[in-house]
């Protein structure tokens, strides 16, 4: 299948609240083109020197999405365009986001990546962690970003019913957290599931997945 038709044939499987985010991470320019040709405005990156060159050339209605493990010192080239910041996991790099998000007066959308998976490789924060930053004074001065939500990966594993069990945890975490309604917090959006999973994901409360190979074909190394 093309990409318009891998989109089109998601789209038309997921329900209307479930925002898909095109993970076109390693693509070259005219896959992401042909995705936006379809109809696509959402694509998720995970290189921030990647994105900021597509970004540089594709249309600027497009929503770009930073969706790997950030360095704080390259903050600042996404910053003036980035949409949503989905893998924060600590306040000092909210911190330098708010401060380049000042630089160019925009608020920044982030979701705080919460360590759903039993594996040690994936990132993220314990739900501890991130009531101790959403709790503290440090984080009610950041006018400059704002959390919408949480993100998480489930374990590489066959294993569906654990993959379900971690998404559940991630949706009991949100509707824990959710209470928590400040100037700079308020969480809407729950980023969870992938080409592999992302129906389980769905099943399990998800309101935003990022697929990539589904839309556009494997990748040549894992990314
Ligand atoms: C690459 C990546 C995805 C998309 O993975 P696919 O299996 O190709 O759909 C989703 N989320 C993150 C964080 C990624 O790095």
């Amino acid at each position: 299948m093309s990409i318009k038709q891998q989109l089109h044939h998601i789209k038309n499987t997921i329900p209307e609240h479930v925002t898909l985010v095109a993970v076109s991470k390693t693509k070259p320019l005219a896959a992401l083109q042909e995705a936006y040709d379809a109809g696509q405005r959402i694509f998720g990156e995970n290189k921030i020197q990647e994105m900021t060159e597509k970004w540089e050339v594709l249309p600027k209605d497009i929503q770009w999405h930073m969706i790997g493990n950030l360095q704080r010192n390259k903050v600042k080239y996404m910053a003036e365009y980035v949409s949503l910041i989905h893998g924060v996991d600590s306040l000092k790099l909210l911190q330098e986001i708010n401060k380049q998000a000042k630089k160019h007066s925009r608020i920044i959308n982030c979701l705080l990546q919460v360590k759903i998976a039993k594996e040690d490789t994936k990132a993220g924060m314990s739900v501890e962690e991130a009531k101790v930053i959403l709790d503290s004074g440090d984080f009610t001065n950041l006018n400059n970003i704002k959390i919408v939500g949480l993100m998480g990966m489930a374990t590489f594993t066959e294993n569906k019913e654990q993959i379900a069990t971690e998404f559940q945890s991630l949706k009991h975490i949100f509707n824990n957290l959710k209470q928590l309604n400040t100037d700079n917090c308020s969480l809407t959006t729950v980023s969870m599931g992938m080409s592999g999973d992302y129906e389980l994901a769905i099943e399990s409360g998800s309101t935003m997945i990022r697929v990539g190979s589904s839309i556009f074909g494997s990748r040549n190394y894992k990314n």
